[in-house]
């Protein structure tokens, strides 16, 4: 059987560099073994390694293969659980420090991409949109809210006379704006995470595949050629992690969702469809999200799938999807079409914590993970070094494994979404 590799997308097809790096054959000793070589992994192999810790990675494919390299490359601020469910699990005042570390995760992607010098064509403007009249007062409640109890500024109510104005579609009853939000190629960003811990003295190995991890003072991440015993380990292999750790497996659900990307437009047209070029989410459920590429395709996101299976024709499901919001694309022909999994937890707030004293891990972004993630890793290596008080407050988010154990809560799951994607119609 051959290597795994990437799978076909815009992002692969548009990857500004190739990084290769090799696979583990070895036994390795470090301070640190990070197991999945995406945002989270990435990014707490290079804040380690700038501490000074020795760092190796392991990545079971290829560096930015799993969410990192397919998302929809929109950043968001606060959490796919909204605040107000975050003040009910955690208290106003965590939450609003919570909150706060949202931002940070902003400033971080933003700050990372400057200091590295990472190319990936970031845009700065964010729009989350209504779909239904509900959807619309809610908007409307959340932005006066942030502005008047957050202090947060950089976010503002558009009415659909505005919106419209941006957006060559009729669909949208108003919306949230936020120049604080934005959107970039996720797979480059990642790339350039990688390249940057490289330099920083990181070890990264690629194909190689943890297959069993034993715990201990000394934990060993092993694989199918080699092993590395660490004193500390890191699992950042979200939806993708399989079999390694089933307590913390448990507490999240492997979600598919997919992208279009149309042929090139050129910037006349693309520029006529989203004016100033931020990205769009609605607020459904069962999301559609889109956004502009650096060479002015259309990246249309949305659909789920529980089953994780992919649907049959998914080209044309994305396409019809599209054309909702965009029936003036009917003759443009799509280029790429490709899903990825999102890691939900229950809740859908992030899922951080420990095992033991020395086994960490961050997953579960439930959508949100694209500057969340960069920031977890940033967390986990604070925590190593010995200030663990924000990652710890993350810890006390409580989270339930889902109902029916490994073959049920798909089932479950699926029957409780359906209220939800019946909810999205009113
Ligand atoms: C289609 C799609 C659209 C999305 N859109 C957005 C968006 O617009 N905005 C946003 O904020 N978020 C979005 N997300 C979510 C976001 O991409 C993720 O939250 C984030 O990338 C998670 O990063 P990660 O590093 O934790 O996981 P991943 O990027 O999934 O990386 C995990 C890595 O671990 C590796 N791995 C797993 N198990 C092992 C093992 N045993 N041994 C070795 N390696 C292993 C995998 O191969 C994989 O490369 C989207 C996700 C998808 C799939």
């Amino acid at each position: 059987m051959g290597k795994p590799e990437h799978i076909s997308s815009y992002y692969v097809a548009t990857a500004n560099q190739s990084l290769n790096f090799s696979q583990l054959q070895d036994t390795l000793d470090c301070d640190v073994c990070i197991v999945g070589g995406g945002i989270t992994g990435c990014s707490a192999a290079l804040q380690l390694a700038e501490r000074g810790y020795q760092v190796v990675l392991l990545e079971g494919t290829r560096v930015g293969w799993g969410a990192s390299g397919r998302s929809g490359g929109q950043i968001l601020q606060g959490f796919a659980c909204g605040q107000g469910r975050l003040n009910q699990l955690v208290g106003a005042e965590a939450a609003l420090t919570l909150w706060q570390m949202s931002l940070e995760a902003i400033e971080l992607l933003k700050y990372n991409i400057k200091k590295y010098d990472i190319q990936c064509d970031f845009q700065q403007g964010l729009a989350e949109v209504a779909v239904k009249p509900r959807q619309y007062k809610e908007l409307k409640a959340w932005a006066e809210e942030m502005q008047r109890h957050y202090n947060y500024h950089s976010m503002r109510f558009m009415e659909k006379e505005e919106l419209c104005s941006i957006l060559a579609t009729k669909r949208y009853l108003g919306g949230v704006y936020d120049t604080n939000g934005g959107h970039l190629h996720p797979l480059n960003y990642t790339l350039g995470l990688a390249k940057a811990a490289q330099q920083a003295g990181v070890k990264i190995f690629e194909q190689s595949a943890v297959i069993r991890v034993t715990q201990g003072q000394q934990p060993v991440a092993v694989t199918a050629q080699g092993q590395v015993r660490c004193r500390h380990l890191i699992l950042s292999g979200n939806a993708y992690l399989h079999q390694i750790l089933p307590a913390i497996e448990a507490k999240v659900m492997p979600v598919s969702t997919y992208i279009l990307a149309t042929e090139p437009l050129g910037k006349t047209q693309a520029t006529q469809l989203i004016s100033n070029n931020m990205a769009v989410a609605d607020v459904n459920f069962v999301l559609d999200y889109f956004r502009l590429s650096a060479d002015w395709r259309l990246l249309f996101g949305g659909g789920v799938s529980y089953s994780t299976v992919d649907p049959i024709h998914l080209t044309q499901t994305m396409r019809r999807k599209m054309l909702r919001v965009f029936p003036q694309l009917q003759a443009i022909k799509p280029a790429f079409a490709w899903g990825g999994h999102v890691a939900i937890t229950i809740n859908r707030a992030p899922h951080f914590g420990r095992v033991g004293s020395n086994v960490y891990f961050a997953q579960g972004y439930s959508g949100h993970g694209l500057a969340m993630a960069g920031f977890a890793g940033k967390l986990m290596a604070e925590a190593l070094a010995g200030t663990s008080e924000r990652f710890d407050l993350f810890g006390e988010i409580p989270h339930h494994p889902f109902p029916g154990g490994r073959w049920l809560r798909m089932p479950l799951l699926v029957l409780g979404t359906t209220y939800y994607k019946l909810k999205d119609l009113f």
